[in-house]
Order: C-alpha cells, then sequence, then structure tokens
C-alpha cells in the first residue's frame, strides 16, 4: 500500500502507484486540457505531485512543452536568479565492497587502483583545491568499514576543515558515502557537514537488487530509508539524486518525487537538492551495455520537469555531462555545478597514467575552473562561492523559509557576488578577472535594499583591500 507517512521504503515508495502514475500518463499525454491544468498549478510556484509532473513528462503536445520549458525557465530565474553555486569533488577512497554493476569500484574489479588519502595526502589535496579557488567540497568515497570507516571520514572532516593556506578555506563540506546508521549521521552533522548527499541510483527493487547483488547496499530499504535515518541523526539538508541509464527513466523519474514528497510529509522538509546523474564510461564500465541510457532531449525534459516540480529544491550537474549539455540545462533549473573535477583519489595533485587509474568515472567536461568561471560570466550567469545559509544556520526548513520570503535577492546575490569578489581577486585570470568586475559592477544594482546594496559595495571594496569571508 502506498503511504507518503510510512517509514518503510516499499511503502513511500510504493510499485504499484508508480506503475498507476506511469499508466495515467500515458493515457493524458495528449490531454490537453488536464496538461493545462496542471501548468496552470506550477505556474503558482508551489510545486506539483508526481502524478502531475508525470504528465508534464509524458506530454508530447508541442505547444505544452514549449510552456514547460518557458516556465522552467521562469522558476528557475525566479528562486536562484542568475547565481550558480559552485563545488568540487574530493575522493578520499576508493576502496569499497559493494557489487554494484555499473561503479568500477566494485569489489570484484581487480584492474583498477586501489587508493586511500592520509591525512596529509588529504591536506595536499585540499590545498590544490583551495588554488583552484574552491571553497564547497562534496566528499565521496566508496563503501568498505575496514578502510573507511566512520572514523576516518570523521577525521578527514576536520583535516579538510582546518586547513588554511593563503586566503583559501574549504567553508562547506557535503558528504557523499553510503547509507549508514543514526548514530553515524549524528557524528556527521558534529563534524559540521552541509549536505548528506546519497544517491538512490534507481527506485525499482527489483532492478535495484539486479545491481546490487552483494556487499551491505544490495539491502534496498535500508538504502532507500537513510535519508530518514540522516534527518533522525539531525542532518536536514539531504541531497537525493537517481543515477539515469540504469533504469526507465519513467519510473526513476516517479520515484524521486515521491521520495522527496515523502521527506516533505513525513520529516517537515523537502530535500535540499536533486543531482541529475546519467551513467558514464568507467574503468571495467561500458555504459553501452546498460539499456536504459536517455537521449539530451530527454534528459532535459526531466529537469525542466523536476524544476516546476519542486521549485525549492536546487538541482545540481556534476562533470559527468558536457560542456553543450550543461549550457542547456542550465537555463532549464540547475542550480549547482561542479568545475574543474577530478574524479580519482588524490587527481588534484597528480595526474594518473593509464596504469594507475583510480578513477570513478570518465569526465565529459575537462574545462579548469577559471574556465567554467569565464564561461558561466560569459553566459550572464553569477558563479557563487557563497556558503553562508548552512554557516549562519540557514539550513532545512529555515533555508527553505529564506527561499519563500522572497529576501533572496537581498541576501544570496550579494554573497554571490562578494564569493565572486573573492575569487576575482585571488585566483581568477585576467580575462576572468575583467569580466566578473564588470559583472559585479552590474549586478550590484540588483540588489532591491538599499541598505543592503551600500553594505555590499562597501564589503567588495573591503576584499579588494585585502579582507576575506564577509556574509549576509
Ligand atoms: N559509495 C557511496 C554510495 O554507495 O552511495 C558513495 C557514492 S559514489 C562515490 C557517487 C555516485 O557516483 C554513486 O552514487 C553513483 O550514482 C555514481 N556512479 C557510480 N558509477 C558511475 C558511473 N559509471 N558513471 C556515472 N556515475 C557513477
Amino acid at each position: 500500500m502506498y503511504s507518503v507517512m510510512s517509514p518503510k521504503a516499499e511503502e513511500f515508495i510504493n510499485d504499484g502507484e508508480i506503475l498507476e502514475t506511469l499508466k495515467y500518463a500515458e493515457e493524458n499525454k495528449h490531454n490537453e486540457k488536464l496538461i493545462s491544468e496542471i501548468i496552470e498549478k506550477a505556474r503558482l510556484r508551489k510545486g506539483l505531485t508526481h502524478r502531475e509532473a508525470m504528465v508534464l513528462l509524458d506530454c508530447d503536445i508541442e505547444e505544452k512543452n514549449k510552456e514547460i520549458y518557458a516556465l522552467a525557465k521562469q522558476i528557475k530565474l525566479d528562486f536562484y536568479g542568475n547565481r550558480i553555486v559552485m563545488f568540487a569533488p574530493l575522493y578520499l577512497s576508493n576502496y569499497c565492497v559493494n557489487g554494484c554493476e555499473y561503479c568500477p569500484y566494485h569489489l570484484k574489479n581487480k584492474h583498477i587502483a586501489r587508493k586511500k588519502l592520509s591525512q596529509d595526502d588529504i591536506r595536499r589535496e585540499v590545498i590544490a583545491l583551495q588554488d583552484m579557488g574552491h571553497k564547497r567540497l562534496a566528499i565521496e568515497s566508496g563503501e568498505d568499514p575496514v578502510n573507511n570507516p566512520i572514523e576516518y571520514i570523521l577525521e578527514s572532516i576536520k583535516t579538510i576543515y582546518s586547513i588554511k593556506h593563503k586566503n583559501g578555506a574549504i567553508r562547506r563540506v557535503n558528504v557523499n558515502i553510503a547509507a549508514t546508521t543514526v548514530e553515524n549521521y549524528r557524528k556527521l552533522k558534529e563534524a559540521g557537514i552541509g549536505t548528506y548527499i546519497l544517491f538512490q541510483e534507481t527506485y525499482n527493487k527489483k532492478q535495484y537488487e539486479k545491481l546490487h547483488p552483494t556487499g551491505p547496499k544490495a539491502d534496498y530499504a535500508y538504502h532507500t530509508e537513510a535519508m530518514d535515518r540522516a534527518m533522525e541523526g539531525g542532518i536536514d539538508d539531504v541531497g537525493i539524486g537517481v543515477l539515469f541509464g540504469l533504469n526507465l527513466y519513467r519510473y526513476d523519474f516517479v520515484g524521486l518525487l515521491m521520495h522527496a514528497e515523502h521527506l516533505e510529509a513525513y520529516k517537515g522538509c523537502g530535500p535540499h537538492t536533486i543531482s541529475v546523474p546519467r551513467l558514464r564510461a568507467a574503468d571495467d564500465i561500458n555504459p553501452d551495455e546498460f539499456s536504459n541510457g536517455i537521449s539530451d532531449d530527454i534528459f532535459a525534459k526531466i529537469v525542466a520537469c523536476i524544476r516546476v516540480a519542486v521549485p525549492y529544491t536546487g538541482m545540481i550537474i556534476s562533470t559527468r555531462e558536457s560542456k553543450e549539455t550543461r549550457e542547456r540545462v542550465l537555463e532549464l533549473g540547475v542550480s549547482q555545478i561542479s568545475g574543474g573535477s577530478r574524479t580519482s583519489v588524490g587527481g588534484y595533485v597528480e595526474e594518473e597514467s593509464e596504469e594507475d587509474n583510480s578513477a570513478q568515472f570518465d569526465v565529459n567536461d575537462n574545462r579548469t575552473l577559471d574556465e567554467v568561471i569565464g564561461w558561466l560570466i560569459k553566459m550572464g550567469y553569477v558563479p557563487s562561492f557563497c556558503t553562508a545559509c548552512y554557516r549562519e544556520g540557514r539550513t532545512g526548513d529555515r533555508f527553505m523559509s529564506l527561499l519563500k520570503s522572497g529576501q533572496i535577492q537581498n541576501c544570496c546575490h550579494p554573497n554571490a557576488l562578494m564569493t565572486l569578489n573573492e575569487y576575482l581577486d585571488d585566483y581568477a585570470s585576467d580575462t576572468v578577472r575583467k569580466a566578473g568586475k564588470r559583472m559585479i559592477e552590474d549586478e550590484l544594482e540588483k540588489i532591491p535594499n538599499e541598505k543592503v546594496r551600500e553594505t555590499a559595495r562597501k564589503y567588495i571594496h573591503s576584499i579588494d583591500e585585502g579582507e576575506r569571508d564577509f556574509r549576509f
């Protein structure tokens, strides 16, 4: 039985309800009246149910699809403005005891180089990341209770926060590690993490079990209920996602939205972010052997439909996607991207040879962070290194209240400009610096509150004089 309030995975992600939803959407994909009503509801910016969103995803009336895309762009602009938050992944260890069929870190892969960063290695990696200009990291690790126990992750977080190299600082560490216990989530919270991220991979239980034949991750319920435990442990910013390509995208799209509905209903706050990774080639992984790959057009439609269905949830895209795809989905809803990423263990300090490869997947966008920043500025986006909300305690529903209050332009916008100015002063190339400084001048004018605008101007001047870390 489907129940959004149930603590049980198979009840809040209910197979019967998903299949009925898919049938309903299929039957209504040319139903112009219903589709128009759903679009009108979405215009209220209060979100859509999984059923409504699925009808929009299936909709095959060209005119209506144009409306959906236009609305996604408008909602993106209204909620997130032209700011794009920047982050980088940091791979700590690729030791793993799981059997995930799509991931080269699976236990049976004897070919891949196994590496684990020592605290000294982490220091070097973090300095390299700080020297690029990053302020926000997502740490990644395989699941291995012996090699990567929670104590190792906690110690690594402490190390990362402690490093202050020149003007560099990592101000927010998000964590992408395997599902764990409430007690461990509590420890992560105490260590000061930002978002806890865990991809569901697929919401289809049968397919999930096929793709995860061995190891602790094989337990569908334990994995699916992880966010409930994380929230119980005090983490109120959680990030969900599916790995598109593993299963029918329509099924997983519904599952993803049902998960968001569950967290909102059961825990009082929906997910902070949704990630939309697509399967990539990797050491012993060939994505062509998976039959559920999705086209760029469907990918764009998924992003647009997520944007209108959950306007308050940030959307993340990584360097798994090419420059062109990233460009396309940025305007449709993506609010956070990585740049200059390495998916290997130790890859920021040292480029790996082919024999020594420890990477999780091939990166599609190989540009440097400076190139990505220059590209964003050229397109009119403000790259933001802001980490203020979480440091000011604006997490979970408090962050959502800020979003809903309409004060974003007086808070996030100046914070984005100030952190961009830090980047320009400390790390940018001359061309990017010039373009960025011009952008900051123009964008300061868009801060509605005069007092905030003047304070931001003053802070930006102080940054040019050498001071750092201002925030609203
Ligand atoms: N081991 C942890 C877990 O079990 O969730 C941490 C996650 S892993 C380091 C990060 C994510 O990379 C996975 O959740 C998966 O979705 C994704 N991933 C794995 N193999 C991939 C591939 N071949 N292409 C693209 N993404 C992949």
